[in-house]
C-alpha cells in the first residue's frame, strides 16, 4: 500500500481507490453575547458563570435572536461568495445530552441563512482548485461535559451553551488530504480576516468534522464515515490518512461497513467508533415555534457587503499586480492577517531592495526561525523594520546575502539594529578592488600549480579560487567584485 497527502488515489492490494472528502466546520461567532440570550461569551470564565435562564432552559424562557450574530454570518457568507437567503428558518434538532438542558438545539435545517459559495485553494504543485460550499447555517453551541474531574461524577459547564455557531458545510469536493487541509486553512484565514470567528482550533472555537469515503474509479459515492471534532490541522490529516487505509482494508476484505461517526484518538493515531450516524429523521426536526422566520432585506446585505475588509484573495491579487509577486508567494503572504501586516509594514521601509527580496527573507529565514522556536509572527524578535533594514543592507551592497544570515541570527538572538550590528562585528562587505586584488594574489602565490591547471583549461577550479579568496577575506568580499576580479586576473 502506498499513500501520500497529495495523492487522490489510495493504492490498495487490489488496485486504486479514489478518495472523497467533505468537511463540516463549526465556527464560533465573534460576538459579545450568545445567539439567543444576553449572556457573555468570553472563553475561560469560571464554570457556569455565563449562563442566562434561557441558556439553562428554564421553563418559559424565550429566545431573542442576536442581530449582530446574524450580521456576522451574512458577512461570512458574502466573504465566500454565498447567496444570502432573504428568508430562513430556525428549527429544533432534538436529542438528549446532559450538556444540552433544553433537549434540543436551535439550528437551521430546511432553510439555512446562506446557500452556495466556494473557496479557491492553491495546491503545492502550483495549480488552484475551486472547492464548493453547500451552506452556512446558524445554530447554538452546547455546553461541555467533563468526565475526568471527579472519580464518581461528571461535571457540566454551561458557559458555552447557546453561544452562536456558524456551521459551514462543504460539498464532497476534496480529493486529497492536502486539499482538505488547505480548505480548512483558507476558511480559517477568511473568517479571521472578516473578524467573524477567531479561528482558534485549540480552544475549540473552530472545529472540523471530516467526512470521508473511498470508491473504485468511476463508481458513485461510497459510504461515508464522519470523524468528529478535529482540533488541529495535523490531526485532521492523520485522522483522514488512518481512516482511508482502514476503509480500503475493510472493503478489500469484503466487509462493507455502515455510515457512522468516529472519534480520532490522537495519542494512538487511530479513529474509533463513537455512534452510528443518526439520520435527519432521528432528530425529529421541526420549526421552532418560539422564533419567527429570519427575514433579511437587501439593504442590510448591501450595507454589510460595502463594509467588507480586503479579503485574502483580493490581497493576493493586489500583491501579484502591484508587487509582481508569484501567485504562490502572494497567497502565502496574503493568507494570514498577521503575516500580511508584517509584510506590508516591512515594505514601507524598503528603498533599493525589491518586495520580492523582502518576501524571500520573510518566508525563508524568518518563517524558519519562528517555526524552530514555535513563535507566532507577532512574537517575532526581529521586527518588520529590522528585517527590512537587513534586506536593504544586502541591496545596498553593505553585506552579502551570506553574511546577512549571520546578522539575522544575531538580531534574532541578541537584538540590535542591523547596521549597528554589522559595524560592531566588522562585517561590512569589502568592495575595495585593491584589497580584493591583494587577497587574490595571496591565494595565487600559495597555489601556483592550481593557477597553472586553471590556465591550462581546468575551468572547474574557478569555484575553488572563489572559495579560497572568500575564506581569506573572512566571507566579507563583495561576491560580484571578487568574481569579476578573479576572472580578470586568472585570464591574464
Ligand atoms: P450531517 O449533518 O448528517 O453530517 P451534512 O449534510 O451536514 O450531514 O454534512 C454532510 C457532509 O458530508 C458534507 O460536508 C458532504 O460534503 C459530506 N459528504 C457527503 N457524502 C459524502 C461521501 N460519500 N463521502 C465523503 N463526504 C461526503
Ligand atoms: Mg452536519
Amino acid at each position: 500500500m502506498s499513500f501520500s497527502y497529495k495523492s487522490s488515489t489510495f493504492l490498495g492490494a487490489q488496485g486504486p481507490w479514489e478518495i472523497v472528502i467533505g468537511l463540516e466546520v463549526h465556527a464560533q461567532i465573534v460576538s459579545q453575547s450568545k445567539l439567543f440570550s444576553a449572556a457573555p461569551t468570553s472563553f475561560g470564565a469560571a464554570p457556569n458563570t455565563q449562563v442566562s435562564f434561557m441558556d439553562g432552559a428554564f421553563p418559559g424562557m424565550l429566545p431573542v435572536l442576536n442581530a449582530f450574530c446574524v450580521h456576522q454570518a451574512i458577512k461570512t457568507g458574502l466573504g465566500f461568495g454565498g447567496h444570502i437567503n432573504a428568508v430562513s428558518f430556525f428549527d429544533r434538532k432534538n436529542y438528549f445530552y446532559p450538556d444540552l438542558p433544553s433537549g434540543y438545539q436551535i439550528s437551521q435545517f430546511t432553510h439555512p441563512l446562506v446557500t452556495g459559495g466556494f473557496l479557491d485553494i492553491e495546491l503545492s504543485c502550483g495549480t488552484s482548485r475551486r472547492l464548493h460550499i453547500t451552506r452556512l447555517h446558524l445554530e447554538q453551541d452546547a455546553g461541555k461535559s467533563f468526565h475526568d474531574l471527579y472519580p464518581h461524577a461528571s461535571a457540566i459547564d454551561l458557559n458555552r451553551a447557546g453561544v452562536g455557531l456558524m456551521e459551514i458545510v462543504s460539498e464532497p469536493d476534496m480529493r486529497t488530504i492536502e486539499e482538505a487541509a488547505l480548505y480548512v486553512k483558507k476558511l480559517r484565514a477568511l473568517l479571521r480576516c472578516l473578524g467573524t470567528c477567531d479561528g482558534n482550533m485549540e480552544e475549540g472555537s473552530f472545529r472540523v468534522d471530516a467526512n470521508v469515503s473511498v470508491r473504485r474509479p468511476g463508481e458513485g459515492l461510497g459510504t461515508r464515515i464522519e470523524i468528529k471534532n478535529l482540533n488541529s490541522i495535523r490531526f485532521l490529516q492523520q485522522a483522514l490518512a488512518y481512516e482511508i487505509q482502514r476503509q480500503v482494508t475493510l472493503l478489500e476484505a469484503n466487509t462493507p461497513f455502515v455510515q457512522e461517526t468516529r472519534l480520532f484518538d490522537a495519542a494512538k493515531g487511530e479513529t474509533r467508533s463513537m455512534r452510528l450516524k443518526e439520520d435527519a429523521s432521528d432528530y425529529r426536526y421541526f420549526p421552532d415555534p418560539d422564533l419567527p422566520p429570519l427575514v433579511v432585506d437587501d439593504r442590510l446585505i448591501e450595507t454589510i457587503r460595502s463594509q467588507l475588509p480586503e479579503l485574502p484573495d483580493e490581497k493576493k491579487a493586489r500583491f501579484m499586480d502591484t508587487l509582481s509577486l508569484s501567485s504562490y508567494d502572494a497567497s502565502v503572504l496574503a493568507s494570514d492577517l498577521d503575516v500580511a501586516e508584517f509584510f506590508e509594514e516591512g515594505l514601507t521601509y524598503l528603498k533599493q531592495a525589491s518586495p520580492k527580496m523582502f518576501a524571500n527573507w520573510l518566508m525563508g529565514d524568518l518563517f524558519a526561525a519562528l517555526n524552530r522556536d514555535t513563535l507566532s509572527i507577532k512574537e517575532s524578535p526581529v521586527s518588520p523594520a529590522r528585517l527590512s533594514g537587513l534586506v536593504e543592507c544586502i541591496a545596498e551592497g553593505i553585506i552579502s546575502g551570506k553574511i546577512a544570515k549571520d546578522v539575522f541570527g544575531e538580531m534574532w538572538a541578541n537584538d540590535g539594529e542591523p547596521l549597528a550590528l554589522i559595524d560592531a562585528k566588522g562585517w561590512r562587505q569589502v568592495s575595495d578592488p585593491r584589497i580584493i586584488t591583494d587577497a587574490i594574489e595571496k591565494i595565487f602565490a600559495q597555489a601556483p600549480d592550481k593557477v597553472g591547471e586553471y590556465r591550462a583549461g581546468k575551468d572547474k577550479l574557478f569555484a575553488y579560487f572563489i572559495g579560497q579568496v572568500m575564506k581569506e577575506m573572512k566571507g566579507r568580499g563583495n561576491p560580484d567584485l571578487v568574481n569579476q576580479l578573479l576572472k580578470e586576473l586568472l585570464d591574464n
